[in-house]
């Protein structure tokens, strides 16, 4: 098992990725600490690892808010008594995100608080226990549009993962000899419910499957393969790393016909 003896922290694990990444590390062996806005979709997730015979604990938390990333930390030390892996995947995509002159200031500012701040106080209070820990692996969920622009915009949605990768790759240089690892994961169009809600039609779809050249969506699963590597020994050389995995969006010019 990969994850043997290792205990995990997934924020918006109740959904997507997080879930998907839930059930692996568990079966991998780690004890889960299942992270989420939604109770439902929480439990659910616990339910779901624990019949597999996995061990998940499910904390109800903001990650906007201070106080509930420090108790979901502490959550995790007092329940599994350390945390070596920190998985700040929470994000939010707002139907009314748009351009610049369209964005609200609210949008714009909850979009930073969720996907920006919380994965800035996920460090704050998680790292002093990968300290005490004596080391472990940060996974931040940017997003291939950190690095792409589109004539389809999220102006707040795209800044906010763009602040992703730019704080990951700085705490990575801080704390590289700490034995402590932070990569920026990069999904690239995914048929989750986030991106399914805001591609809503078979247009926006095809508008947007154009550009990837494997020409379909990832699944969530094949981002938590990748979690996996970040989150394992096996990726203990791999730290400050924009960690795409996008079916070619970022590499293509002219896709496929
Ligand atoms: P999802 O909507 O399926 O899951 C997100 C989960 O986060 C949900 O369970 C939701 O309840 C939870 N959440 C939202 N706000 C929260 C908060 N304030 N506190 C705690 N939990 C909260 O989405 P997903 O596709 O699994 O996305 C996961 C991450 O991957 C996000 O950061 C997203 O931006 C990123 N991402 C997604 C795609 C894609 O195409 N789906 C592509 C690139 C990056």
């Amino acid at each position: 098992m990969r994850l043997k003896d290792k205990v995990a922290l997934i924020t918006g694990a109740g959904s997507g990725i997080g879930y998907r990444t839930a059930r692996l590390f568990a079966k991998e062996g780690a004890a889960v600490v299942v992270v989420d806005i939604n109770d439902e979709g929480g439990y659910a997730c616990v339910a779901d690892v624990e019949t597999a015979g996995g061990t998940a604990t499910f904390v109800k938390a903001d990650v906007s808010r201070a106080s509930d990333c420090e108790y979901m930390i502490a959550a995790a030390e007092a329940t599994y008594d350390k945390l070596d892996i920190l998985f700040n995947n929470a994000g939010i995509s707002h139907a009314a995100d748009d351009d610049a002159i369209n964005t609200s200031e609210a949008v714009w500012d909850l979009t930073m608080a969720v996907n920006v701040k919380g994965v800035f106080l996920g460090c704050k209070y998680g790292i002093p226990a990968l300290q005490r820990a004596g080391g472990g692996s940060i996974i931040n969920t940017a997003s291939f549009v950190a690095l792409l622009g589109a004539a389809t915009p999220q102006l707040a949605y795209t800044a906010s993962k763009g602040a992703v990768l730019a704080l990951s790759r700085e705490l990575a240089v801080i704390h590289a000899q700490e034995n402590i690892r932070v990569n920026a994961l990069c999904p690239g169009p995914l048929r989750t419910e986030l991106l399914m809600k805001y591609l809503d039609t078979e247009e926006k779809k095809r508008r947007r499957l154009v550009h990837i050249p494997m020409g379909r969506f990832g699944e969530a699963e094949e981002i938590a393969k990748a979690a996996l590597y970040l989150a394992s020994d096996e990726s203990s050389f791999v730290t400050g790393s924009t960690f795409l995995v996008d079916g070619g969006i970022t590499a293509a010019y002219v896709t496929p016909e």
